[in-house]
């Protein structure tokens, strides 16, 4: 069974990925300092605590565990905390990535798929960004990932490394077995959000503002099952391991915008719910809108959307949250 490390594998995603590698029938070891993650969600493979920041650690893992590929999730994603502590995003997301990629080239380890974000493109002329929209990062975590990309793409050109890059859209939903599921303390994510209000006792809904050039005036933004996306990580690296891909970029949303309203509303149907919603001001680094253009995932990696229905997804996320939860 080959060992893929898992950078981040206590995460959201990284623990979906987790679960996805092992169905498949691979040994995912987690590797994650639990700063952000959560022990209970390594339940598929090997766990080792460490960090990205201390190489050493690092390159143990490599020698103990010899991966034949890395997925690389762990990252510090929230945007407004990014905005007030940018030091803290360059160093955890760029520095942590470069002792990774060193140390997978120390092991001769030379397949890599990793983790990118549409905030990347920022704010552009279309709604509809594809892989070759401009680059216009609004805030320093998406600085911190465009960063990493252009790190890596200089790695790949000068050495036998071999990526993928997937920037994601809007990543929601939960394993539709229940297992694992979305816990991020403090939660910034709408959709977890929102939910975990509709379950307090007195919780409220806030969108930030609703004076955005869209139909109802908030937010627009392409919500994709967390499912569907680590399905693309597999055949990911299926790619890679084939030789087919040396250093390509792909995004990954549904092609479906909702808007911050059209969201809330559906978790108060399917929640079956009232909860008071407020307006509030607009949050610093938003894109008034951004929706996936995945044509090139679904034409070169076969890829297709299992669950494409916001319905579906926040249906997902509902029973994760009304059941689940992981303790420190
Ligand atoms: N949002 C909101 N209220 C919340 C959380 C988020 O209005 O309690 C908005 C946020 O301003 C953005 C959209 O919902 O327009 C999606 O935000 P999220 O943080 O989920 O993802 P992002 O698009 O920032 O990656």
């Amino acid at each position: 069974m080959d060992n893929i490390l898992v950078t981040g594998g206590a995460g959201y995603i990284g623990s979906h990925a987790c679960k996805a590698l092992k169905n498949r029938g691979f040994n995912p070891v987690t590797f994650d300092s639990l700063i952000t993650g959560w022990k209970d969600s390594v339940k598929f493979g090997p766990f080792v605590k460490g960090d990205l920041l201390d190489p050493r650690s690092i390159e143990q893992v490599f020698s103990e565990w010899k991966p034949k590929a890395v997925m690389h999730f762990a990252a510090l994603s929230e945007v407004a905390t990014s905005v007030n502590t940018p030091e803290l995003y360059w160093r955890n997301n760029v520095l942590g990535s470069l002792n990774l990629l060193e140390a997978m080239l120390k092991a001769n380890c030379h397949h890599l798929v990793f983790s990118s974000t549409c905030s990347i493109y920022g704010e552009n002329d279309s709604v509809m960004v594809n892989e070759d929209s401009p680059t216009n990062p609004l805030n320093p975590y998406a600085a911190s990932k465009r960063a990493v990309e252009d790190m890596i793409s200089g790695i790949v050109a000068a050495t036998e490394l071999k990526v993928i890059r997937f920037r994601y859209f809007n990543v929601s939903g939960a394993d539709p077995e229940g297992q694992i599921g979305e816990f991020h303390r403090p939660e910034t994510s709408l959709i977890p959000l929102v939910l975990e209000n509709i379950k307090a006792v007195s919780g409220q809904i806030e969108i930030f503002g609703d004076d955005y050039p869209t139909a109802d005036g908030t937010c627009i933004r392409d919500y994709i099952h967390v499912e569907d996306l680590v399905h693309a990580h597999i055949l990911g690296l299926n790619a890679l391991f084939a030789g087919s891909k040396k250093d390509e970029v792909y995004n990954l949303g549904n092609g479906n915008g909702f808007s911050v309203k059209e969201v809330i509303n559906c978790c108060l149907r399917v929640t079956n719910k009232q909860v008071p919603v407020i307006i509030k001001s607009r949050r610093a680094g938003d894109a008034s809108a951004i929706v996936s253009g995945s044509e090139k995932a679904k034409l070169e990696l076969g890829w297709r959307c299992q669950y494409p229905e916001i319905d579906n997804i926040v249906s997902h996320s509902w029973n994760w949250i009304k059941h689940g939860a992981y303790q420190k």
